[in-house]
């Protein structure tokens, strides 16, 4: 992997910031990454483009500041939304598994030190021998139906004005339309009837494919878990659709998330179907 590594592009990342340049992706060479003296560090393969091989690093902490001399170390979720898609999925392959192995340094089985292998995309444990491999945590995200009328909810980390879709990890042992079922029950005390699957999204923070469903509702009186959300309410095509048309910001007026979200595409699929 070293001789690869120095022929290779390297996608850099600053505690889970990755590195931009020119509103793009920036890669080091092996020779930049050198002038930083960055070496040892585990580093991630995401494949081959023709004859060039790319990889992907989180820098040791005290690189960073020198590596800021090749752009600029941009916030992980906006950037997610600001790129094209090609390059947020391999900012996302990237940072999913560079995020699995910061937290799955030990091996879960017998506790010893694993160690990184394939290219970055296994560990194994040299003492009891376990592999282990980088995991994705399925949510379901849903927009709730009833006949013109849809759910959305706000949590109070939320800015002011904002609702979202309701979302929340899957439970060992469920389907999806179980998921889907039991989130709106507990969260908003909604009992639903047919779910359909619409889209999905990979989400790495820090490991998350959003599962993103219609669900129609079979009542519209609203129980809000306020643990969960601070507020629930229903929301009609005209106010869906001029929120979809302006950017968040005014708290006077209802605010959704932006056209690069899942939340935003299940709403405008509702209103194109
Ligand atoms: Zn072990």
């Amino acid at each position: 992997m070293e001789a690869a590594r120095a022929e290779g592009r390297v996608l850099v990342f600053a505690q889970g910031k990755p590195l931009i340049r020119d509103g793009a992706l920036a890669y080091l060479t092996s020779r930049a990454l050198q002038s930083l003296g960055v070496s040892g560090v585990p580093v991630l393969f995401l494949g081959l483009s023709g004859e060039q091989a790319y990889f992907a690093l989180d820098l040791p902490v005290d690189a960073i500041a020198e590596a800021a001399a090749f752009g600029v170390f941009a916030d992980q979720r906006l950037t997610m939304g600001g790129l094209p898609a090609a390059e947020a999925a391999i900012m996302a392959e990237a940072l999913g598994v560079l995020n699995w192995h910061a937290s799955h340094k030990f091996c879960a089985r017998c506790g010893a030190p694993s160690a990184i292998a394939e290219g970055g995309w296994k560990r194994i444990c040299p003492s009891c021998e376990t592999e282990h491999f980088p995991r994705t945590d399925p949510v379901v995200i849903m927009l709730v139906i009833r006949g013109e009328r849809v759910l959305l909810g706000r949590k109070g980390s939320f800015p002011p004005g904002m609702f979202s879709c309701l979302a929340g990890f899957m439970e060992p042992g469920e389907t999806i339309e179980e998921a889907v079922a039991r989130e709106l029950l507990e969260e908003a005390g909604i009992a639903i009837g047919a779910v359909r699957y619409v889209a999905s999204q990979p989400w790495p923070f820090p490991s998350s494919l959003m599962i993103g469903c219609h669900a129609d509702a079979l009542g519209d009186e609203i129980r809000v878990d306020e643990i969960e959300i601070e507020e629930a309410r229903w929301f009609g095509r005209d106010e869906i659709r001029s929120a979809l048309g302006r950017p968040l910001g005014d708290p006077a007026m209802l605010g959704v998330p932006p056209k690069s979200a899942i939340a935003h595409q299940l709403m405008r699929a509702w209103l194109e179907e």
